[in-house]
């Protein structure tokens, strides 16, 4: 019989384990919440080892054939003029904009039509209750059912529900700041580009292009009250509107499309900082484990090495906790690398001052600045890349193959 593995979460992180763990014999379950896959999401970057881990499943040229096509980044002035130009990047790990460049709903099919004949996905369910005893874990799902498994691994992102069951002393940090993600129409004089608009008072307004022929727009509001997250829409709503409504650029036709009834998704920054991903038979894996948060551009990279690295450190021994403690021991400095981030973030890109964002402005136009970009682009690589480690500095091991007995 095939070691059984349940994972809950079908988005990027839990399809790519479940590729690599049944590619490697295990029979795997795949249980996702939501009736259906989710479409929702902005654009994520995939750069470095997570590139390589898309070229390993034969999926790299689909998702390059996916990409939204954005340019680069512009950071913007009060009427839209640009005030410093950020080409995407093309050696894969600089720059805002990575070369692969895809909406998450677009990678998440992408994933799910890579392993759906090979792996059992269950919809609309969700774990209510955990036993792990040495052999195994019974896990009983809302929907009433109860089922034996060799392992469970948890890719639920940030907000897990069932990692408290688990890991109860998980505590998020929170980074003091809130986003709200929508999509709006998109009209003539929008660009290719993703333009960013630093408003001053800790707010920004972000417009990115897809390729549907939609506008991808976000604020990002600093702000020391939290629970933000769990008003309803209507509260969440008129927190923006109040916020936001003396904003010049991009922000009205955002409030508009708010006014309008359009959904939003909205997030209270929060990176994930836990002792161990792992309690017996139970394991995390990707923003379940070690958010970083989208301000430091790497969340999905971290999802996708993570995912195969855990596989492949799984099959490569018999012993789960051996497999286990592989996996941590080579993901946790690509982790720590990427959850530090740098003294001021995301603040200092936010500022809530006239002068902060004068001295904000002025360090941009360095940094997109020719002469800056021939001293090997050290401003912009540390302004542009928000911090973010080298994606390509995590080695991969090698494929999972068969599963060790
Ligand atoms: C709808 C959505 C939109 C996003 N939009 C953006 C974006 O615009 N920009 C950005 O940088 N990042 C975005 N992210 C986060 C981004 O996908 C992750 O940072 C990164 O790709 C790591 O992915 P993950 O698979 O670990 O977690 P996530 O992508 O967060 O996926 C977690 C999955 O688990 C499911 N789930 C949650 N709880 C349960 C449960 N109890 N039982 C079963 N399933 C559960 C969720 O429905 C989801 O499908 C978004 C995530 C989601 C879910």
């Amino acid at each position: 019989m095939p070691p059984t593995v349940l994972v809950s979460g079908a988005s990027v992180a839990g399809p790519t384990l479940a590729f690599w763990l049944a590619r490697a014999g295990y029979a795997v379950t795949v249980v996702e919440r939501t009736d259906g896959l989710r479409e929702e999401g902005q654009n994520v970057d995939v750069r470095g080892a997570a590139r390589e881990v898309l070229r390993r499943m034969g999926l790299e040229d689909a998702a390059l054939a996916a990409t939204t096509g954005e340019q680069g980044t512009a950071f913007v002035d009060d009427r839209g003029r640009d005030i410093a130009a950020f080409p995407a990047g093309t050696d894969d790990t600089s720059g805002p904009t990575a070369e692969l460049e895809i909406l998450r709903g677009r990678l998440g099919q992408l994933l799910f039509d890579a392993t759906e004949h090979d792996v059992e996905y269950r919809f609309g369910d969700q774990v209510r209750g955990l036993d792990q005893d040495a052999n195994g874990v019974d896990v009983t799902f809302a929907s009433g059912a109860q089922e034996r498994f060799d392992l469970v691994v948890l890719a639920e992102g940030v907000n897990s529900r069932t990692r408290a069951l688990a890991f109860p002393e998980a505590r998020k940090q929170h980074l003091g700041m809130v986003i709200a993600y929508l999509t709006i129409p998109r009209q003539d004089d929008d660009t290719d580009w993703w333009r960013w608009y630093v408003a001053g008072r800790g707010r920004g307004v972000s417009l990115r292009p897809d390729d549907v022929g939609t506008i991808r727009a976000a604020v990002n509001l600093m702000t020391d009250t939290r629970g933000l997250d769990e008003l309803d829409s209507a509260g969440q709503a008129t927190v923006l509107r109040r916020a936001f409504q003396d904003v010049p650029w991009g922000a009205p036709r955002i409030l508009d499309a708010l006014a309008d009834g359009a959904p939003f998704y909205f997030e209270d920054l929060a990176q994930m900082h836990l002792p161990s991903w792992s309690a017996g038979r139970i394991a995390l894996v990707g923003d379940a484990a070690w958010c970083a948060t989208p301000v430091s551009g790497i969340g999905t990279t971290l999802a996708l090495s993570g995912a195969y690295t855990l596989a492949a450190s799984l099959a490569a021994t018999p012993d789960h906790r051996a497999g286990l403690a592989d996996f941590e021991q080579r993901m946790r400095p690509f982790v720590a690398k990427a959850q530090s981030l740098p003294p001021g973030t995301p603040g200092l890109a936010n500022p809530r001052t006239d002068r902060g964002r004068a001295l904000l402005w002025a360090a941009l136009r360095l940094a997109a600045s020719r002469p800056a970009q021939r001293v090997g682009g050290l401003v912009g690589g540390a302004l542009g890349s928000f911090g973010r480690p080298p994606a390509d500095a995590y080695r991969l091991p090698e494929a999972p193959s068969a599963v060790a007995d």
